[in-house]
Formats: C-alpha cells, structure tokens, sequence
C-alpha cells in the first residue's frame, strides 16, 4: 500500500507525536500520499481527550498546509478530517470541505457525540449505525468510510441485526463506489470474546464476508494515532489472516 489517508495528530488528545512526524515516518514507510484526518471539532464542543476544539481549525491546516509545501517533492498530503454524519450539521461538513481536501466517516455513534458505540451496541444501534453510513454515503460529502463494522467493539454476538446491517453497508457501498476500510488500528485491543469465539473488535470476519458478496472496494487504513503506526505493516499481515480465503476487492494503491 502506497497511500494512507486515515491519520491523527496531537490535537484529539488521545494520539501523540508532532505532524511533521508523521509525515516523515510516512516518507520512511515508503508512502505516496498521507492524508490527515483528524477528528472532527464542533463548536461550543470542548472534549479534550476525543477531539480538537474548533478554533484548533485554523492551526490544524495550517500545518498540514505548511508540510504539504514542505515535503512537496518526497510525499502527496492531503487535509481532511474524520467526521461521524448527523444530519443537522450537513452545512458545516460542507464548509470544512472549502477548507480541506476531503473527509473521512467514522462513525462512533449514533447520537450526536453521545454513547459511543465502542462502549455499548444494542442491535437498535446497530440498526442506526447502518442508517448513518447509508445517509453519509448518499450526502456524496465523504470519501472513504472507516471502521464500517466498528459496531462489533461494543457487543459481544454477531446476528441478525449485524448481518442485515452489513448487508445495507456492502449494497450502498457497492452502488455508490464508496471504498470500506480495513482497520490496521483495530487490533490494538486484542482478542475479544465473542460467542462465536475470541476474536478482533475489528476487522470481523463475519462482516467481511459479506462485504465481498457485493462488487465493493477495499482499502486498508492505519487510522495512525502514532508516527510508528505508519511504519508497523506487519499489521497488515494479522488483517489478512483474519480474512484469510475471502475474495475482497483490495486496493492497495487507492486514489479518490
Ligand atoms: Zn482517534
Ligand atoms: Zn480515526
């Protein structure tokens, strides 16, 4: 893979080191282009630990802005920020993409900044997160969906909700030409215990099985909170075991 376009920086509070950083850890990785996406700030929102605060906006692409100069000639970068869609603030997704170069879904919950799906999903969530991915993907505001079965790290049994939901994902996606992540991040959290037996949060085997029954796209993304993430592909290989045998549509050389 030659392009990474889900990465952090500082700003969000939960991930470390410097953009520049980055960059060059990207350089080092071999990349042609890092794509920054950071999580999205909202105004009057102030949470420290899970994203930038609004007037972060400014300084956030402006430094992107300025590496992007920087390092012109050794790496393509490009701004954008990791958005989850609630449909009241269509306007202001809008705006942000006067201002940077695309952006990102990554839907954590389904009620606006509330129980994020990673701590809890009921198959009512489950249901709505299907719904927000399918509303995002017709918006045509995103352009690349991340995590789309983030929804597994916060239940511990696979379905008939989870099954129908990766059915309404696949189908858009596919329709839509929407690329689906495979998340390298995901297995940070270890193995799980699920009834169907211990696996990863994500990638879930089961979910991707169905992915590959619609003609979708596949791409994997670091969602780098760490300079060094960039640089660790043997994240790639523990993916490939857990889809080992399903005939995915990768692009490893994905361009928007
Ligand atoms: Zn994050
Ligand atoms: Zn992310």
């Amino acid at each position: 893979m030659d392009a990474n376009y889900h990465t952090h920086t500082s700003r969000c509070g939960h991930a470390t080191g410097g953009d520049e950083q980055y960059v060059r850890a990207a350089i080092d990785a071999g990349f042609k282009i890092l794509g920054f996406s950071d999580h999205v700030p909202y105004e009057g929102i102030h949470a420290p630990y899970d994203r930038m605060d609004y007037d972060q906006i400014d300084n956030y692409l402006a430094s992107i802005n300025n590496l992007k100069e920087k390092y012109q000639d050794k790496i393509k970068i490009l701004s954008g920020f990791e958005v989850e869609f609630y449909p009241q603030y269509i306007d202001y997704y809008k705006y942000l993409l006067t201002r940077c170069d695309y952006l990102v879904l990554g839907q954590h919950n389904v009620t606006y900044l509330k129980d994020d799906l990673d701590c809890y999903a009921s198959d009512d969530d489950v249901e709505k997160f299907a719904e927000a991915l399918v509303q995002a993907m017709e918006s045509g505001l995103f352009s690349y969906i991340a995590h789309p079965d983030y929804f597994m790290m916060g239940r511990r049994h696979w379905n008939e909700t989870c099954i129908a939901a990766a059915h309404k994902i696949s189908k858009k996606a596919a329709e839509l030409k929407y690329p689906l992540e495979l998340n390298l991040n995901g297995i940070r959290h270890g193995h799980k215990p699920y009834k169907a037996g211990l696996a990863y949060v994500y990638p879930y085997r089961p979910f991707w099985e169905i992915v590959a029954q619609y003609d979708t796209i596949c791409v994997y993304g670091y969602d780098a909170h760490h300079p060094t993430t960039l640089l660790e592909d043997d994240r790639i290989i523990t993916i490939n075991k857990i889809i080992h045998g399903i005939p995915l549509n990768i692009v490893e050389n994905y361009r928007f």
